[in-house]
Formats: C-alpha cells, sequence, structure tokens
C-alpha cells in the first residue's frame, strides 16, 4: 500500500526502509525491496521480501546496511490478490530477475493477460495480480524500456503505481501511475518516488505529482518525463509545506 524509490549517490536500501516507514499508517502485510547495484561488475537485481511488519525486512537488511547499491525500489504490501506471504510481497519479477516491479492498485483484466503469457511460455510464481506486468514488460522490452511500458499501459486496465527497475538499464527508475497516487522528488542527493510526502519529506520538499498515465525516467542527476506516446513533457516541480 506504498512504494518508495530512490536512485542517487546513497545506499538506496537504507533510503527505501526509511521512507516505507514513513507510510506505515497506510496499513500493510508484507514489505520488500528491490536494489540494482550498478557500482558492481555484477549487475543482477538483489530482491529481499519479508512477510509482516517492516521490522522483520530491518532485521534481515541491517537496516538496509547489508544491500548495497544506489538505485531501488520498495513496497509495503495489502493484499487485494493472493494471501498475504513472501511470494506475493513485491517487488514481483520477469524471468532472472531482468526487471522488478512494485504495485499499488489493482489491475482489472490480469487474468486474461495471465493466460496470454502462459499460452506464450511465462511462468507464474505468485497469486498476485501485479506478477503479469513484470513479464508483461519482458514481454514487450525489446531494448527500450520506455516503448515498453507504453505497451503496458496500453494493455492493462485497472488502478496502479508502479515502480520499475531494468537490469539493462541501471541507474534509472522508471515510475508510472493511474488511478493510485505517486510522486517525485527531487535533491542534490538524489531522486525519490514516494506514494506521498511524508517518505521523501527527510530527503526534499521538492516534488513534483505525476498524472493519470506519465511516465517518469529518474536518474540520479535528471529527471524526464513521457506521456503514453513516449513524446518529453516538461512539469513544474513545487515546493511542499509540509514539516517533517
Ligand atoms: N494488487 C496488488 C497485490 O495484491 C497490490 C496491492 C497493494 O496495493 O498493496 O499484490
Amino acid at each position: 500500500c506504498g512504494i518508495v524509490g530512490y536512485v542517487g549517490k546513497e545506499n538506496a536500501a537504507s533510503i527505501l526502509i526509511e521512507g516505507l516507514s514513513k507510510l506505515e499508517y497506510r496499513g500493510y502485510d508484507s514489505a520488500g525491496i528491490a536494489v540494482l547495484d550498478n557500482s558492481r561488475d555484477k549487475k543482477e537485481i538483489e530482491i529481499i521480501k519479508a512477510k509482516g511488519r517492516l521490522q522483520a525486512l530491518r532485521e534481515m537488511t541491517d537496516n538496509g546496511k547489508a544491500v548495497k547499491g544506489y538505485c531501488g525500489i520498495g513496497h509495503t504490501r495489502w493484499a487485494t490478490h493472493g494471501e498475504p506471504s513472501v511470494i506475493n510481497a513485491h517487488p514481483h519479477v520477469s524471468k532472472d530477475k531482468k526487471i522488478a516491479v512494485v504495485h499499488n492498485g489493482i489491475i482489472e483484466n490480469y487474468k486474461e493477460i495471465k493466460e496470454y503469457l502462459q499460452k506464450k511460455g511465462y511462468e507464474f510464481v505468485s497469486q498476485t495480480d501485479t506478477e503479469v506486468i513484470a513479464h508483461l514488460l519482458d514481454y514487450y522490452y525489446k531494448g527500450n524500456c520506455l516503448e515498453a511500458i507504453t505497451k503496458v499501459l496500453g494493455r492493462v486496465r485497472g488502478s496502479y503505481a508502479l515502480g520499475i527497475l531494468f537490469q539493462e538499464n541501471p541507474g534509472v527508475m522508471y515510475a508510472v501511475r493511474k488511478d493510485s497516487p505517486l510522486i517525485v522528488g527531487k535533491s542534490p542527493q538524489g531522486n525519490l518516488i514516494a506514494s506521498d510526502v511524508p517518505a521523501i519529506l527527510k530527503y526534499t520538499k521538492t516534488v513534483c505529482y505525476i498524472d493519470d498515465r506519465e511516465i517518469a525516467e529518474i536518474k540520479a542527476d535528471g529527471i524526464r518525463f513521457y506521456d503514453i506516446d513516449q513524446e518529453e513533457l516538461q512539469k513544474e516541480f513545487k515546493t511542499v509545506e509540509w514539516d517533517a
């Protein structure tokens, strides 16, 4: 029921867990993070998930410090499809962890997409509606992340806020939403995404509200926005009046 993402100069996992703790009020049954360590030679997305309170994830990762990498996405889940469990917890991944996805909301037509992908040989491990997004991204990904995302948006119905990592594109995080909240924050230390302002207030008050079906492409040194036709959009950041 909450999403946080970070790319910047600091250890992503620590910031993700701190951010998720600020979204605890939204309620959840499990939590997880995906980090892509773009500083190592072996560029593999690392996934850590735990059922229950955030405390479990804190202990597994030494408050995030044990997971190295400067780019990552995190999630707290309020199960709608599939019981609360580690397998159903987000992030969900495509084959060989090439793509990782966190999702808030409900994909209404996930069953038909799942059947379609299963016929094409895709194997599902969870009961969630979310997992179709990871495999559908893989299906449409031909080297262009933005193109794959726009094709997925054209195919899914329902509500979603998504944070996405591509193994082949380290140091970049994608964010998109429709009918579920998601904001982008920027700071000299790094750029962030979150379901709500409190999650990132410790790092920045400069935020941009993503509109329905807009895609944010977020790197440590810059943020770009696109519409569903992959045309670049000019969007304004503003300063929020919140106190941490
Ligand atoms: N529908 C997704 C699931 O059940 C996301 C739930 C949420 O918003 O946390 O896994």
